[in-house]
């Protein structure tokens, strides 16, 4: 029971004049931004813009506005979980698990490493944030009062949070910078990796995309790249929907507040 998802948003596959008419209507662009990603054995590689977009879609249907195409490159190749998913940077993570992931990828160790290691010694993440901080002026040139980030790939926020400071000084339009599950902390929602939240919230938005039965039934084995509740036996689309419903409450609420320049 998927929520099926509106094309009528979706600012790239519209004519000029319905694009125009959305925006008189109401002045807010949701910008959806991820990263390709592992996401455990279940879900798509693609999961964060996925999700980030669907999202933008929904709210975009649900509150009016437009929901433009995902940034899906640029972000700090560093900072995925095929390099971090390990107890070196995760500290409840037991072992490190980025050598079975490379194997499941049919790519040689290290693999990931390598990539993570020239983004360090480049930028980090000042490139992600450079390219949010423009599409934030390019959002205001095509005449949108209220743009509302939506950083489905969660080590995204602060860089883009950072973006929006900075566009701020020029004063002319306002943003809100949010994760999928930060306006939802104390209803008690938790985003987490892959497991209960993410899953659950690709079962609500997608059909077909995730297969949990390419989890092993073995309730020990931890679930490769995985961080939070197991999904098996926890993640469901009904959860996802409830999550949905809470979060287009709480935009609602917070985009209300940034056309009426309320803080
Ligand atoms: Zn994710």
């Amino acid at each position: 029971m998927s929520l099926p998802i509106p094309t009528h948003v979706r600012y790239e596959l519209l004519r000029p004049a319905q694009a125009v008419a959305r925006r008189q209507e109401c002045p807010v662009a949701y910008l959806p931004a991820g990263t390709l990603e592992w996401h455990g054995e279940h879900n798509p590689l693609g999961l964060d813009a996925v999700k980030a977009h669907r999202l933008c879609c929904v709210l975009a249907d649900r509150l009016g506005g437009l929901a433009m195409p995902p940034l899906w490159y640029g972000d700090n190749r560093d900072d995925i979980c095929e390099i971090v998913f390990g107890p070196q940077r995760i500290a409840s993570v037991e072992k490190d698990h980025s050598p079975l992931i490379a194997e499941k990828m049919g790519l040689p160790a290290g693999t990931f490493q390598a990539g993570g290691v020239r983004n360090g010694v480049r930028d980090s993440w000042e490139f992600f944030s450079e390219l949010v901080e423009r599409t934030l002026y390019q959002m205001r040139t095509l005449g949108f009062e209220a743009t509302v980030v939506l950083t489905g790939h969660y080590p995204e926020h602060g860089p883009a949070q950072a973006a929006a400071d900075r566009f701020a000084a020029y004063g002319q339009m306002k943003t809100l910078v949010v994760m999928e599950h930060s306006l939802l902390l104390e209803q008690g929602y938790q985003g987490d990796h892959a497991a209960k939240w993410e899953t659950s919230l690709m079962l609500a938005l997608s059909d077909g995309l995730v297969d949990l039965g390419a989890l092993s039934d073995d309730r020990g084995e931890p679930n490769l790249g995985v961080l939070g509740v197991d999904p098996r036996g926890t993640a469901s689309a009904e959860y996802g929907l409830e999550a949905i419903e809470a979060l287009v409450k709480a935009v609602r609420a917070k985009v209300g507040q940034l056309l009426a320049g309320t803080p």
